[in-house]
């Protein structure tokens, strides 16, 4: 669909980044070279140990937390359903089956706690008011004697608003509660330090921060019990079963590295091109910006369009050569509206016309223009061809944003 002779602005790296030269320099020589079995006993297997266990190191050191203390896994999802399934049944052990979250997490948590409903654990969905933050206070006053976990995530994914952790996390230790973040969207891109924020287990993945799909970590506090999830061999302390994805985690570790020593000046081009994008759009008639307008990650934009369909406003930008999403690449295919969308209380009317745009330290001032340019019109074509937005014109339907 995309015109041959345009250059593709790539705007949806919360659905996945291109790789860097970094990492898939870092990642060529354990493609061709290194190729032993880090638990074969052999120099070849020996050297592959070697060289994971530095990877381990590096990637500990930019969360502020010990090599132990990370579990190599194939990426955010599994992460998440390991940290949330171990909590929740070595909670239970304990008599604890209650587990507290907010309503607009990534499915990889939802779906698991819904998993976990079904087998008799209760949760409380905490509101994310309409600026999609949730509090430490209403953490604070939903945990119970029998609460097992708190899994809150950093950030979100569709909207880009990035929680209170430190103040939440201050609140589970004290209550001595597990505290999970899904750490997927933040890591490489803001601040992460798992001491200072009292995190006791976090999810990360690789292909969220330039570096190659199906590697990702855990994080586990020492001390801080966690259960089996594939069985086998003793990998990974015997936590995680399967050979190591080497060549993936040599990557991880060198686009992490990468990310953090250039987050300042990304984060700072991010946010100044979003600025300009949030601003220009807002000037469209019956828009808005959905989130706190100041906590929220540096590169993330999530606006919603009154009368239109975000599939058909999507489906117009890739023929014009730029490729955005309407909320997560995970419900995108169904046409339910977003279910961030609706934890933030918009209608779902208005859920259904949303547009999030990702940006990467690659987006450029022309690829801002040329967005400012195609967003508006292809607004202004699809609203023409609306029955919804005819009616809202001609009164007989009320504004709602
Ligand atoms: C992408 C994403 C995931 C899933 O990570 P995978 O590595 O693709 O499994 C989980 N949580 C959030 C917030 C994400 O953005």
């Amino acid at each position: 669909m995309n015109n041959s002779d345009k250059k593709t602005i790539y705007v949806d790296n919360a659905a996945t980044t291109a790789m860097s030269k970094t990492a898939i320099n870092a990642m060529l020589p354990y493609l061709d070279g290194v190729y032993g079995n880090p638990s074969s006993l052999h120099s070849a297997g020996q050297a592959a140990k070697d060289a994971l266990e530095g990877f381990r190191a590096r990637i500990a050191a930019r969360l502020n937390a010990e090599a132990g203390e990370i579990y190599f896994t194939s990426g955010g999802s599994e992460s998440d359903n390991q940290a949330i399934r171990s909590a929740a049944v070595n909670g239970a052990k304990r008599g604890k089956k209650h587990i507290v979250t907010t309503a607009f997490e990534h499915h990889a948590v939802l779906h698991t706690l819904k998993k976990l409903e079904r087998e008799g654990y209760e949760v409380t969905y905490l509101d994310v008011h309409g600026n999609g933050i949730v509090t430490a206070e209403q953490v604070a006053s939903a945990v119970r004697d029998d609460t097992a976990l708190v899994t809150v995530m950093f950030a979100n994914n569709e909207i880009g608003t990035v929680q209170p952790i430190a103040e939440i996390g201050a609140v589970c230790r004290e209550k001595k509660i597990v505290f999970h973040t899904d750490a997927v969207q933040a890591v490489g891109h803001v601040p992460v330090d798992v001491k200072a924020m009292n995190i006791d287990m976090l999810s990360l993945s690789a292909h969220k921060f330039h570096g190659a799909k199906g590697a990702g970590a855990l994080y586990v506090r020492r001390g801080v019990p966690i259960n089996t999830f594939i069985d086998g061999g003793a990998q990974e302390k015997g936590r995680r079963a399967g050979t190591e994805n080497l060549a993936g985690i040599a990557a991880m570790a060198a686009a992490l590295d990468e990310a953090c020593d250039n987050m300042q000046s990304t984060a700072k081009r991010e946010r100044a091109l979003c600025d300009t994008l949030i601003k220009g759009l807002s000037e469209i008639p019956h828009s808005k910006l959905n989130g706190d307008r100041e906590r929220r990650l540096p590169g993330i934009v999530n606006m919603c369009f009154e009368g239109i369909e975000g599939e058909g406003l999507l489906l117009y930008l890739d023929d014009m050569g730029i490729c955005a999403s309407s909320g997560s690449a995970c419900t995108s295919g169904s046409l339910d509206p977003s279910h961030v969308l609706l934890a933030l209380g918009l209608p779902h009317e208005v859920a259904h016309g949303s547009l999030r745009l990702s940006l990467s330290e690659a987006t450029s001032d022309a690829d801002v223009d040329e967005i400012l340019k195609a967003v508006p019109q292809v607004v202004k074509k699809l609203r023409d061809m609306s029955p919804v937005w005819e009616a809202l014109e001609k009164g007989e339907k009320e504004h709602l944003i």
